[in-house]
């Protein structure tokens, strides 16, 4: 199951639905990390969750997942971020504005 939170920067109105850290979905480990490109905060695939010293050993033959890219532009120009941390656009402070369950995977 994965955790996702509604944010939104007090700022410059940043919004984004990210799990604000570290997070393991069922393929994949995913950090929540701001894209100096297009200015998006996204949850970011850094590898795979169940065998990361196979990589090709993907349990969705024929897909290749993209891992420290960008989901929006696939920009590697990306900043780890985390829950209260800044914002990373323009500093400001971020606050939650929901919460989600998701039943992922
Ligand atoms: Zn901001
Ligand atoms: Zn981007």
């Amino acid at each position: 199951m994965a955790e996702l939170f509604e944010v939104q920067c007090g700022g410059c109105g940043l919004t984004a639905t990210v799990s604000g850290g570290r997070d393991r979905g069922f393929l994949c480990w995913s950090d929540t990390m701001y894209c100096e490109s297009c200015g998006t905060l996204s949850d970011v695939l850094v590898k795979y969750a169940n065998d990361p010293t196979h990589p090709e050993s993907s349990p969705t033959p024929g897909e290749s997942l993209e891992f420290g890219q960008c989901r929006s532009c696939g920009s590697k120009q990306l900043v780890l971020w985390r829950f209260g941390d800044p914002c990373p656009c323009c500093k400001g402070s971020i606050k939650k504005t929901g919460e989600l369950c998701i039943l992922a995977d």
